[in-house]
């Protein structure tokens, strides 16, 4: 999931209207912010099928410490840590951390059986209820679930902002839910999670210039 992250951003903020916004546009996105560096590091991995693009053939392969329940929970409080002591706010610091945990939440909806639950052993759960295996109906329902959130929880004046440039980031995303192309044109691991960090980076800009 990418944009949906956000209707988490926007609910977070709306609750906590004094809560800085740039903590929260990157908590909700943490996960996928150090899982390319771990794939990057070798210490998680993902496979990528050249010969298909679509979302739902990646396989992510290991990334406990990223993706999982309870050890990304708990190692996600060093950077809500962080945040606290950044913004000398135990709020901004708890805030930051919910921010990730409804990160786990919200990738659930989508992912295949991949997400791991504790984090560690080989008998370890993985979850997912698996929405991208149909592929169009994830596509128009993760936007529709941003949009319906921000229309709910979001003032007025920034509703132009956050709908329309969310629809252009989504829309980059668009590939891998159509299948337009034959092959992946992100055809490895590190190419993949490249581009993810790079999709994050222009999606918390964005964030940061729309909800203000
Ligand atoms: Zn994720």
């Amino acid at each position: 999931m990418y944009i949906g992250h956000y209707a988490a951003a926007a609910v977070i903020l709306a609750v906590a209207p004094e809560a800085p916004v740039l903590p929260i546009a990157v908590a909700v996105a943490w996960p996928d912010i150090v899982w390319p560096a771990l794939v990057f590091a070798g210490k998680e991995s993902v496979h990528v099928d050249r010969d298909d693009p679509l979302q739902s053939r990646v396989k992510f392969t290991s990334y406990p410490y990223s993706h999982s329940l309870v050890l990304g929970s708990v190692i996600s409080l060093v950077p809500a840590l962080l945040a606290g002591a950044i913004y000398q706010s135990v709020f901004v610091g708890a805030l930051f951390w919910i921010g990730v945990l409804s990160h786990w939440l919200l990738d659930a909806v989508v992912h295949l059986r991949d997400l791991p639950v504790l984090g560690w052993g080989s008998d370890d759960r993985r979850v997912g209820l698996g929405l991208w295996a149909r592929p169009r109906l994830a596509f128009a329902l993760e936007y529709t679930f941003f949009a319906v959130t921000v229309l709910l929880v979001a003032p007025q004046t920034m509703f132009v902002g956050l709908l329309g440039g969310g629809l252009l980031l989504h829309l980059f995303n668009i590939n891998s839910f159509f299948g337009f192309t034959k092959k992946n044109p992100v055809g490895t691991p590190k190419r993949f999670a490249t581009l993810a960090l790079v999709g994050y980076i222009f999606a918390i800009i964005w964030f940061m210039m729309s909800w203000r």
